[in-house]
């Protein structure tokens, strides 16, 4: 590997096997998971003396503790015949303390998991979707490479599943599947549905690359020869992208659904993406998940290949350090859109509106004053419990987005400097690709992304990378977007990313108008400080009653938006404010301003360039 040698890595196949201590056997029954129960039996061998069992509780891709313990029930703990007493933890919430007695070398632990959360939960009456860390135990302080499980699952009667694990035995409703270590078993989910279809996008002679999707109705499951033409070729321009890979198959499980968790997860060999049940046929969910898949998929390598050595823990219970998730998620997202764009689930004009949709939200970020960009990843326990109210001010998840925007200065610089025979391509293949090789983790830190970049065009990478992160600019990074001869600008058509947004009916997203975002409800989610409606005493949480007097609509406060425009009248808001209502008047003249890039035609056009496919078509 052209990788620096220092490394450890850790091949967790052979060495699971050769460290092995103890094996679990794990029986789920999720013949019930129509009603989000899940039923868990773990055998667990032990030693007599005073045992503690933990449930997992650091969630790898999550970065954060998030092992759902709220939601463990009926748990019983058995040697033989005897139930055996446990006590929870006074601190450690995800521990469970017991005596196990004299000539008992196993125990069986059984509890039931429950998934249900609204139109957030793990099943509905059609699919599934089962991490496994959601259903197992294991002796405190023991590596999860050093146990193996031989886990089995029963589902509702006919329905199937897609998974990277390998089954060892089928019958009816039940699957044993081979061992593996607790590591590879979390990280190799499972969906399953009584309707499910599954389309291979490698070609033969190939590394085995699918698609496994489950779905709420057969429709849903109906893709059209584009886009499965797309996938295909997101698969090869990912592989030309990195020039090797770190599994032995490829699942991207796809569960297309309104009643479950959107989302997506990354794993070694698979990817856990979750949509809007009409995503492959609605243009609008279409476009702004195009990215998804390309980002989970990525993901394989920037992540689970290569990851932070803060979040390459040794088991779930050990804390995790985010502060090199700009490289790990916004790396991961810089890549995941060019990819939407080289595979063509995107078409340049969508992938550019996206773009400048993206480069105007941080533009108008007020929070970057006080927060700096790294503070947003070593803060990653705690951003995602916060409210939508107040994003603005206190910043979000922002090493996603704002990693774009670094890691495409990154590219473009890269691009001019050698006068466009070096890009970022080459950046990943020295860094994540190497040669092919099953699931293996090699840990890496600020110094080792810095000495690779030196590698491919030597600058002060690390003096650009460290001012971009610890900066508090009010001002995004724009440099990507100039540097490819684009410029951000704001006019009255609507952005196509920010309209598809708003048909998919998350929110009115007068960002770069009045400073306010207003949910489907009419309630301000967030208001930008100093934006005209904030200085007019408007913030999050009213609710818009009527505009210019008249009851409030989108269409209502667009048409305000027009009128005022170029005036001298202020747009009147009579808003509800807990038991109260009161009117603002917002002077405001602008009219609506949404972001797109134009060409800047006195440079060259290199964005064109970083979106250009470079696999050859599928
Ligand atoms: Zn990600």
């Amino acid at each position: 590997m052209r990788i620096h040698s220092s490394l450890a890595i850790v091949l967790l196949a052979s060495l699971a096997a050769a460290q092995s201590s103890i094996h679990e056997r794990l029986r789920v029954d999720a013949s019930d998971a129509p009603r989000n129960i899940l039923h868990s039996t773990v055998t667990i061998p032990v030693a007599s003396g005073a045992v503690t069992l933990v449930y997992p509780k650091w969630i790898p891709g999550n970065h954060r503790p998030t092992g759902p313990i709220q939601n463990v029930t009926g748990l019983h703990i058995r040697a033989g015949t005897q139930e055996l007493e446990w006590q929870r933890d006074l601190v450690d919430m995800w521990a469970f303390h017991l005596q196990v007695p004299k000539g008992v070398s196993e125990l069986e632990v059984s509890f039931d998991t429950l998934t249900y959360n609204g139109k957030s939960s793990a099943a509905s009456s059609k699919v599934l979707d089962l991490n496994w860390n959601q259903v197992v135990m294991y002796p405190q302080g023991t590596p999860s490479d050093s146990v193996q499980v031989s886990a089995s699952i029963t589902l509702p009667k006919g329905w199937k599943f897609g998974t990277a694990l390998t089954p060892a035995r089928q019958s009816d409703s039940s699957t044993d599947f081979q061992p593996v270590s607790l590591t590879r078993l979390v990280d190799s989910p499972l969906i399953a549905g009584a309707i499910y279809r599954q389309v291979q996008l490698s070609k033969a002679g190939e590394t085995l690359n699918v698609m496994d999707m489950v779905a709420e109705s057969e429709a849903a499951l109906q893709m059209s020869d584009k886009d499965l033409a797309s996938y295909k070729q997101l698969v090869a321009e990912t592989e030309k992208l990195f020039g090797a890979h770190h599994f032995e198959k490829y699942h991207f499980l796809l569960t297309l659904s309104d009643q479950t968790a959107h989302g997506g997860l990354e794993h070694h060999e698979s990817s856990d993406n979750r949509t809007a049940e009409d995503t492959l046929s609605d243009p609008n969910w279409h476009n702004l998940e195009a990215d998804l898949l390309p980002h989970e998929f990525v993901h394989s390598w920037n992540g689970k290949y290569r990851r932070p050595a803060g979040l390459a823990t040794p088991n779930y219970q050990e804390p995790m350090k985010g502060d090199l998730l700009w490289v790990y998620e916004g790396l991961t997202d810089y890549l995941g859109d060019i990819l939407s764009a080289r595979s063509g689930l995107r078409s340049p004009e969508q992938w550019r509106e996206n773009a400048a949709y993206t480069a105007a939200m941080l533009d108008h970020r007020a929070g970057r004053t006080w927060r700096p960009l790294q503070d947003t990843a070593t803060s990653v326990q705690i951003l995602f419990t916060a409210p939508p109210e107040w994003t603005n001010w206190r910043r979000s998840a922002d090493y996603y987005p704002e990693g774009f925007l670094i890691w495409l200065e990154v590219d473009t610089m890269i691009r001019r400097q050698s006068n466009g025979q070096k890009s970022l391509n080459d950046f990943c293949r020295l860094f994540f690709g190497g040669k092919d090789s099953p699931p293996a983790v090699a840990p890496y830190k600020f110094e080792d992304v810095v000495s690779a970049l030196n590698q491919v065009v030597p600058y002060n990478w690390a003096g650009m990378l460290r001012e971009r992160l610890d900066s508090k600019s009010p001002h995004a990074p724009l440099g990507g977007i100039e540097n490819g001869g684009w410029k951000l600008v704001y006019n009255t058509q609507k952005n196509t990313t920010m309209e598809a947004r708003e048909k998919t009916g998350e929110s009115l997203d007068l960002s770069f108008s009045l400073g306010i975002i207003i949910t489907k409800e009419g309630t301000i989610s967030d208001a930008i400080p100093d934006s005209p409606a904030y200085a007019a005493g408007i913030g999050p949480g009213m609710k818009l009653i009527a505009v210019n007097g008249r009851k409030y609509s989108k269409d209502l406060i667009r048409t305000a938006l027009r009128e005022a425009a170029g005036g001298s009248q202020p747009v009147s808001f009579l808003v509800e404010h807990a038991e109260y209502y009161e009117t603002y008047k917002v002077d405001y003249h602008g009219g609506e301003r949404y972001p797109h890039l134009v060409r800047n035609e006195s440079q060259p056009d290199i964005l064109q360039e970083v979106i250009k496919p470079i696999a050859s078509a599928q």
